[in-house]
């Protein structure tokens, strides 16, 4: 791996406002005084991604690893902080620099069939991008396109067929496609695979994996299933209520969580001998991003909160050589 990292977030916040409703509104026209509600999906996230890297970023639904990946493949720009790219600043770049950062980082979805449009054909669908942005010409797509879907196991003899003609699996291997059709260095997956029946999301997960191989990709896998995590990932980054809370080499972090919100995630993973590895509930619910706990978010849920987690927020720091946390208790 190179010495500089391949994306680096340094203090990256994303805030949504939550607008008022049509009730809300009426509530205030009869002398009411509903406001606007800020969700602090993401807050104050730094963190690295080496060359050819796979890091897995986990979390319970709601704890902004979406919106967070969102951030750094360029669908939603930063509230707050910065974004770099191969050490430049995205928010500095424009015009074919800013373009090509973007074509270079792809993002994979959940559902397939919203992703692609119904009334493109597949040839169109994976040729496209590549021929709007001149990495082909018109008489090149169909032989282009062809290469595309061998390289993700479909048949090119698909190519005129549109997206429901094909099952869930397929239909992310055509999502690949095209993102691969703009040569990405850097695929953003967010629950790439949730969707798909087990065995096929054994299929779909070696064809990244031998994606890696073959292209030399780097990935940032959002999933919550850490079997998947653990299988794929190098390095894990675990996120609560918008916060990093703990960053560790993958095999560290299975043997041994230092965070009491990975201890409690990972203690609640049952192991090899089951199937699934999804998270169960941890006790007491996810608090509101919109009004979040103060101090450490998790303190609420944390067997061993005490007085300074209520009112200090505990820094991410490191811990042992590659390792991140942010607990008191390594305080000492
Ligand atoms: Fe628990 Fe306190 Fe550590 Fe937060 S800082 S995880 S509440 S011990």
């Amino acid at each position: 791996m190179s010495k500089q990292p391949l994306m680096r977030l340094e203090g990256v916040s994303k805030r949504f406002a939550k607008r008022l409703d049509t009730a809300e509104k009426i509530v205030n026209l009869l002398g009411g005084d509903r406001r606007e509600e800020v969700v602090h999906a993401v807050d104050r996230v730094s963190m690295e991604i080496a060359d050819g890297e796979v890091v897995g970023l986990v979390g319970e639904s709601g704890c902004g690893k979406s919106t967070l990946g969102r951030v750094v493949a360029g669908v939603h720009a930063a509230s707050d902080g910065k974004v770099y790219w191969r050490g430049k600043d995205v928010s500095t770049l424009s015009g074919a620099e800013r373009r090509d950062a973007l074509l270079k980082i792809q993002m994979i979805f959940q559902d397939p069939m919203s992703s692609l449009n119904p009334r493109m054909r597949v040839r169109d669908i994976v040729g496209e991008a590549p021929r709007v942005h001149g990495l082909i010409s018109a008489g090149e797509v169909d032989d282009y396109v062809d290469k595309m879907l061998l390289r993700v196991g479909l048949d090119p003899n698909f190519r005129m067929r549109y997206p429901h003609q094909f099952s869930g699996g397929q239909r992310q291997r055509i999502g690949i496609a095209r993102a691969l059709a703009v040569e990405p260095d850097f695929l953003v997956c967010d629950e790439s695979i949730a969707a798909l029946d087990v065995s096929i999301q054994a299929q779909v997960l070696n064809l990244f994996m031998d994606l890696r191989e073959d292209l030399g990709l780097t990935y940032l896998f959002i999933s919550h299933d850490l079997g998947v995590v653990e299988h794929l990932s190098d390095r894990v980054v675990i996120m609560y209520l918008g916060r990093v809370v703990e960053v560790a080499p993958t095999e560290e972090l299975f043997a041994g969580p230092n965070h009491p919100y990975a201890q409690a995630l990972l203690d609640e993973v049952p192991r090899i001998d089951t199937r699934k590895r999804v998270f169960q509930p941890i006790k007491g619910e996810i608090p509101s991003p919109i009004n979040p706990p103060k101090g450490c978010h998790f303190h609420p849920r944390c067997p061993h909160a005490f007085a300074r987690c209520r009112e200090e927020a505990p820094a991410l720091r490191e811990i042992a050589p590659g390792r991140l946390s942010a607990c008191h208790l390594n305080d000492g």
